[in-house]
């Protein structure tokens, strides 16, 4: 297992219980630059890229080019290594949904000179990236479409809903909720979608199109905010800021290709997930 990272978002801290196995190796480096792999490999998950709105808006031209470059050169890579590979896309390839919930056939609606459009363009462009290289007969190339996804070892100053809205919480903090807080979401349990992932990486023959990975249970940011107060016992109130611009009202995905395909569905439920994830955030919050 060969890991490369430039630890934009992420923390060594989160891999260094790996440093010690033999069958495991750590690349410090921005999948912008040309790749030297030595030795074969069998598969590439693509998963670089800021994914959090104020994370990716920080440096959007860097934010682009993850997207766009880092995929053509690990493209090249499975091309070269006869490998599989794995694009981490994006419900952001919806924009601003007109389809509800939003079906794999859906083609979007992103503002493509706005402030998401960094992220959300940079991904379709990814998609076609990888879709081309298909066709083409140039790699085995799978595209999965994720949708709001938490869970431990996320970022405390990640600056998405749930980290925020829980860390917050157990600081006594004020919650803080963009515009109205009607605006929906649905959020999976970081451990279903990594099985989706890997059934995805898994099947044979090759979907050739893109599979929506996501928990289609959908709820309000005011309802997420309350469920977290009621699970930490936290008596903080709630402020509104103002809703970012392009900040899409409502998000839930049809997950029946990934049903049929690869009999996959979420089994973690959000009362769960949100449990597992504020006992990390207590532990992580005391000794980060
Ligand atoms: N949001 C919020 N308060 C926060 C962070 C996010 O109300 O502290 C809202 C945000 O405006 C959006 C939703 O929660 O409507 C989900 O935001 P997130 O950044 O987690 O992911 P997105 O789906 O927007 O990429």
């Amino acid at each position: 297992m060969i890991c490369v990272d430039n630890f934009l978002t992420g923390t060594r801290h989160n891999v260094e219980r790996l440093s010690g196995n033999p069958l495991f190796s750590l690349i410090e480096q921005d999948v912008i630059d040309p790749l030297q792999i030595d030795g074969p490999v069998d598969e590439i998950y693509n998963l670089a890229c800021a994914a959090s709105p104020p994370l990716y808006q920080a440096d959007p031209v860097h934010t682009m080019m993850t997207c766009v470059v880092g995929t053509r050169n690990l493209l090249t890579l499975a091309e070269a290594k006869g490998a599989r590979f794995l694009l981490a896309s994006t419900s952001e390839v919806y924009g601003d949904p007109e389809q509800h919930p939003q079906t794999e056939e859906y083609r979007g609606n992103v503002n493509c000179t706005g402030p998401r459009a960094c992220y959300d363009e940079g991904k379709r462009a990814a998609e076609t990236l990888s879709f081309d290289m298909l066709r083409h007969g140039r790699a085995d190339a799978r595209v999965a479409r994720i949708f709001n996804t938490y869970g431990p070892r996320m970022l405390e100053n990640d600056g998405r809903i749930v980290s925020n809205l829980i860390c917050q919480a157990l600081r006594g903090q004020d919650l803080t909720i963009y515009g109205t807080g009607t605006q929906t979401r649905s959020f999976c349990y970081v451990s279903d979608l990594i099985k989706g992932l890997v059934a995805l990486m898994a099947v044979t023959p090759n979907p050739g199109q893109p599979v929506n990975l996501g928990n289609p249970v959908e709820i309000t940011i005011l309802d997420l905010a309350d469920q977290v107060l009621r699970k930490t016992g936290a008596l903080s109130r709630l402020v509104h800021l103002p809703l970012p611009q392009d900040d899409p009202p409502r998000r839930r995905p049809d997950i029946m290709r990934a049903y049929t395909l690869l009999g996959w569905q979420p089994e973690v439920g959000l009362d769960d997930g949100l449990s597992a994830t504020i006992n990390y955030f207590k532990q992580a919050l005391v000794s980060p």
